[in-house]
Formats: C-alpha cells, structure tokens, sequence
C-alpha cells in the first residue's frame, strides 16, 4: 500500500463554505489535481511539491517546512500539537484529496481513532471509485459539480453522476451536499442540467446545493445581484434546497 503523499500545506482556520461555515477546521491540503478550473485559488497544490508547511500551533500563522513526500507517522507527529485547539473537523482539500485514497484508505481510520474527529473532505466530485474506497471513513462530503461554460474542465457530466450515486449508497454520512461556483459566464441551461441531475439521484431532495458566486479572480467576476436572484428563483423551480452563499472566509482575510 502505499504509505506516502505529497501535501502543500496543513492549517487550522475557520471554514468559509458551504452549511458548515464558521466551524474550526484543520485543513490538511494535498498536493496534485488532474483539473484546471478557472477560477483555482490554489495554484500552489496542482502538482506536486518539494515540501509543505505545517502550522506548528493552531492558529498562529508560523509554519515549518517539511520534506515531501510525508509518512503516515510523519504526519501524525506534525499536526498532534494543533489538537491543543478544539477543532469541529477536519478538512482534507487540495488540490484533489481523492487522488490520493490509497493513503487515506490508511490513513483515516487512524485520525478518527487517536483524535474522535470527524472527517470533511471537499473534493471535484469527479472520482466515484477512490470515493468508494474511503466513503466508510468519511462524515462529510461537500462535492463540487463544475459546469463546462464557467470552470473550463471539459465535460463531467457522468462522472458527477456516478460520484451521486456511490455517496447516495453511503450509510455513515452525516452530510453531504453539492457546491457549484457560478460566474458571468456560466449557462443557465448547465445549472438546469446540474439540478436535474442531482434531483434524478437524490429523489427525496435529501442533498443540499449550494451556489457560490465566484471570488472575483484572473478577471473573472460573479453574476450581478439581479441575475443570481433570478438564477435561484428558476432553479427553485426544479428542486426546493438551492442556497446562494458566496466564500466567507475571504471577508475576513483568511485564503
Ligand atoms: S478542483 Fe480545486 S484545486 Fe483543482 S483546479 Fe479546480 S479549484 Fe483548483
């Protein structure tokens, strides 16, 4: 199995997504992601790194730099200290969790052991098969669908599908729901698709969907308020749970 992955960086801070937003996170960020959405904020985690900074104590912005790639044990010796602080979960983003299963096949069982936390992963929702081979480790899933018009990563239509699926068989979850960033160049028919999409898995409405005006970024700008309003109103026509919510933790300065 393999025992070792390449991170970018490991963090506590405050979640600014989605129906979690406000709750103390640890965030372990992972290296390598086979998309390229327009809009990344991440640039530094889309391929692998030479090292990756650890916060050595939650919440004081001073890092250590760690060789890449980490061990399990390696990993656990770095982030123990940030325990001191309460955390409600902890946060495994990217670059592209999922690509690295194998390691958090291994990997979760014992976080959840040695600190009684519950596991987020935020992902783009286009590997239904390593999902599959973590989901029992998993408490929450704040998936992205990313619609060809606006991220630019070609058509992922069933992907998205298929990654619904093996979440909906999940039994352990306590969340699960779908983030979709919308901007100027966004087409209605995509989000209309999108939501058809999701209401044809989840038949009792049991997901929740929330739409994140994108941060303005490489000149790309949100829609204007009277268009997010309407775009919500024909998408409330489909199905009842759409929530508009932009990134708040960029309001407070935090990346
Ligand atoms: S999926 Fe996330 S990390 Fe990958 S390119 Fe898109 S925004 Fe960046």
């Amino acid at each position: 199995m393999n025992n070792e992955c390449y991170l970018s960086e490991v963090f506590s801070a405050i979640q600014g997504e989605g129906p979690l937003i406000g709750v103390r996170q640890l965030f372990i960020r992972f290296s390598i992601c086979d998309l390229r959405c327009t809009w990344c904020d991440t640039p530094d985690s889309l391929t692998k790194n030479e090292s990756c900074t650890i916060e050595k104590e939650s919440g004081i912005r001073e890092f250590l730099e760690v060789k890449n790639p980490l061990s399990i044990s390696n990993l656990l010796f770095y982030i123990e200290p940030l325990f001191k602080t309460k955390h409600h979960s902890i946060s495994l983003t990217g670059g592209e969790p999922l690509i690295h299963h194998n390691f958090l096949k291994e990997l979760l069982p014992i976080l959840k052991k040695d600190f009684s936390i519950p596991i987020y992963l935020e992902t783009g929702g286009h590997r239904p098969h390593e999902l599959n081979n973590i989901i029992e480790s998993l408490d929450y899933i704040s998936m992205d669908f990313k619609l060809p018009s606006s991220a630019n990563t070609g058509i992922l239509w069933d992907r998205h599908r298929e990654f619904l699926e093996v979440s909906k068989k999940a039994k352990n979850l306590k969340g699960i729901w779908v983030k979709i960033v919308i901007t100027k160049q966004t087409l209605g028919e995509e989000l209309t698709k999108s939501i058809n999409l999701i209401k044809s898995v989840f038949k009792n409405h049991e997901l929740e969907v929330f739409l994140q005006p994108v941060t303005e970024i490489n000149n790309i700008k949100p829609p204007e308020e009277l268009e997010l309003l309407n775009i919500q109103k024909n998408l409330l026509n489909i199905y009842p749970k759409i929530r508009v919510v932009p990134q708040t933790h960029k309001l407070i300065g935090q990346k």
